[in-house]
C-alpha cells in the first residue's frame, strides 16, 4: 500500500498544491480500504483541513475525479465521495501513452503473444461453466475490433495485472485494425473472418484442460492478425498509427466525456502534424477558434492533456499549449491506484514480470545481431553501476516500447505495493546480471533465458 502518514494542510508553490493535495486524498482514500460510498467530507470542511483556496480545492477534485477515485456530490449534505474505480482511465493512460511514443505492429505483437498465451494457461486451471457459457457468447466479435474475447480470457486468468496488460493490448491492436481495414486488400483475409472459429478452438481447449492447446491456438489466432496487420501496413503510405484514444466504455459518463474527446483529437493533432517536444502547438485563442469549442471545455481537455504529460499550457507572452515529452508517471500512479482497488498480490506481479523478461532477453539477442545494441550491450556490462536499473536497461537495449513500459509498471509497482525492492540484484551481487548479458551478446538465447529465470526466482525465494 501507498501510505503517507499525514493528511494535514499541504505548502509548495501554487502550480503544485492541487496534485499534492490530491494524493493525500488517495492515500486517506487507500489507507481506509476503499470505503466506496463513503464521504470524505464538504468542500469546506476539506479546504480548512489542507489550508487551500477554492479553486486549488477543486482542481484537486478534478483530478481525483479524472481517475474515478471520488467525486464531489453537490447539494445538502453533499461533500467528496469515495468511488469505485474501473479499469478504464488506466487503459486509457496506457493506450495514450503507447500511441504518443509511437508503437509498432510488431512490438505490440511481441507483448500479446507472451501474455495472452500466459492467460489462457491461468484461465484453463479455474474456468467454471458459467465463464465458459460467456467466452462461447464473445467468441463471435460484433466489429472488426475483436478485443471483448480476449479481454475476457485476460479476466478469467485471475491476475489483476495481467487482465489490464492483456485489455491494452487487445484495444491497441483493435485500433490498428481499424486503421488498416479499408486499406485495399493485399489478399490475405481479414482476421475478424476467422475470428470466431479461433476464438471457440481457444475454448474447446479450455473446456478440455489441455492448457498446452490452448496456448497454441491462441498463438497461432494472434500470428493471423499480426500478418494481416503488417502486410496491410506495407501496402500503406504512412508508418504511423492513426488512432484515437478508445474509450473502453464509451458514454459511461456523458458529462466528461465533451472534454475526454477534444482531448483526443488535440493529441491525434500533435502527433499527425508532427510537433516537436518544446513546441507551442497554439496559443489558447488560436486552439479556440481551430477546435470551436468554450473555454471551460479546452481548459478541461488541457488538463486532461497535462495530466497525461502530452502538452502543457504556459501563461504569458509566447505561450501556448507547449507539447511535452512523453512520460508514463501519471499512467502508472493511475494504475497503481487502479490495482491497490483491485487488491494486487505479488505473485500476480512475479508471473508477468517473468514472461515480460522472457519477451526482453527474446528481444534484446535478436538485436544484439546489430552492431548498434551490441556495442550498448557491451557498455552496460563495462558499466561500473550496471546493476542499478539493469532490467529497465535491458528492455530499453531491447527497444520494444511496449515490454519497456509494461516492465516498468510492474517494477514500479512491486516498490509501491511494498512487496520489496526493485531488483533482487543484491541477492547475488550483479554476477547474474553479467552472466545473463554475456549470454545475449554470444547469441545464445537458451541460456540467456535460464539464467533470467533463475536469477528472478531469487524474488520468489526471498519475498514468500
Ligand atoms: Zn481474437
Ligand atoms: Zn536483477
Amino acid at each position: 500500500m501507498i501510505i503517507a502518514e499525514d493528511v494535514g494542510q499541504v505548502s509548495a508553490a501554487p502550480e503544485t498544491l492541487a496534485p499534492q493535495v490530491a494524493r493525500k486524498l488517495e492515500n486517506e482514500i487507500m489507507r481506509r480500504g476503499w470505503p466506496v460510498g463513503q464521504l470524505l467530507g464538504s468542500e469546506t470542511e476539506l479546504r480548512e483541513r489542507f489550508g487551500v483556496s477554492r479553486s486549488v480545492l477543486r482542481e484537486a477534485v478534478r483530478l481525483l475525479e479524472h481517475q474515478l477515485v471520488a467525486r464531489m456530490r453537490h447539494g445538502p449534505g453533499g461533500g467528496l465521495v469515495v468511488c469505485a474505480p474501473d479499469s478504464s482511465p488506466a487503459i486509457r493512460a496506457l493506450v495514450i501513452y503507447l500511441e504518443y511514443v509511437g508503437t509498432s505492429v510488431g512490438d505490440l505483437h511481441h507483448a500479446r503473444l507472451l501474455l495472452e498465451p500466459l492467460a489462457a494457461r491461468l484461465a484453463t486451471e479455474s474456468v467454471t461453466e458459467e465463464e465458459i457459457a460467456r467466452l462461447r457468447a464473445t467468441a463471435d466479435p460484433a466489429e472488426p475490433v475483436d478485443a471483448d474475447f480476449h479481454v475476457l480470457v485476460g479476466q478469467l486468468s485471475g491476475n489483476t495485472v495481467l487482465r489490464l496488460f492483456t485489455e491494452v493490448g487487445a484495444r491497441l491492436s483493435g485500433q490498428y485494425v481499424l486503421t488498416y481495414k479499408d486499406v485495399p486488400s493485399t489478399g490475405a483475409a481479414a482476421p475478424w473472418v476467422h475470428a470466431p472459429a479461433r476464438h471457440l478452438g481457444v475454448v474447446d481447449a479450455i473446456l478440455a484442460g489441455d492448457d498446452a492447446s490452448a496456448q497454441l491456438r491462441m498463438i497461432a489466432h494472434l500470428t493471423e492478425i499480426e500478418d494481416w496487420l503488417l502486410t496491410q501496413s506495407r501496402s500503406w503510405s504512412t508508418e504511423r498509427m492513426l488512432t484515437r484514444p478508445v474509450d473502453p466504455q464509451p458514454g459511461r459518463d456523458p458529462a466528461r466525456k465533451g472534454a475526454e474527446v477534444l482531448a483526443g483529437r488535440i493529441h491525434d493533432d500533435i502527433v499527425g502534424e508532427g510537433h516537436r517536444v518544446g513546441e507551442v502547438f497554439g496559443s489558447e485563442s488560436v486552439l479556440l477558434a481551430r477546435y470551436q469549442v468554450g473555454r471551460a471545455m479546452l481548459r478541461e481537455a488541457v488538463r486532461i492533456l497535462e495530466h497525461h504529460s502530452v502538452a502543457q499550457m504556459r501563461r504569458g507572452h509566447g505561450g501556448g499549449l507547449v507539447v511535452l515529452a512523453p512520460d508514463p508517471t501519471a499512467s502508472i500512479h493511475t494504475i497503481g491506484l487502479y490495482l491497490n482497488y483491485q487488491g494486487v498480490r505479488p505473485e500476480h506481479l512475479l508471473v508477468v514480470r517473468e514472461a515480460l523478461e522472457r519477451g526482453c532477453v527474446q528481444a534484446a539477442t535478436a538485436a544484439a545481431r546489430g552492431p548498434v545494441a551490441a556495442g550498448r550491450l557491451r557498455d552496460l556490462l563495462a558499466r561500473e553501476d550496471a546493476d542499478e536499473e539493469f532490467h529497465a536497461r535491458l528492455a530499453e537495449i531491447a527497444g520494444n516500447t511496449v515490454l519497456t513500459l509494461f516492465l516498468r509498471i510492474v517494477t514500479r509497482l512491486w516498490v509501491s505495493q511494498g512487496f520489496g525492492e526493485e531488483s533482487p540484484g543484491a541477492a547475488d551481487g550483479g554476477d547474474a546480471h553479467r552472466a545473463i548479458l554475456e549470454a545475449v551478446l554470444a547469441g545464445d538465447e537458451g541460456l540467456a533465458q535460464h539464467r533470467m529465470r533463475r536469477h528472478l526466482r531469487t524474488f520468489t525465494t526471498r519475498w514468500h
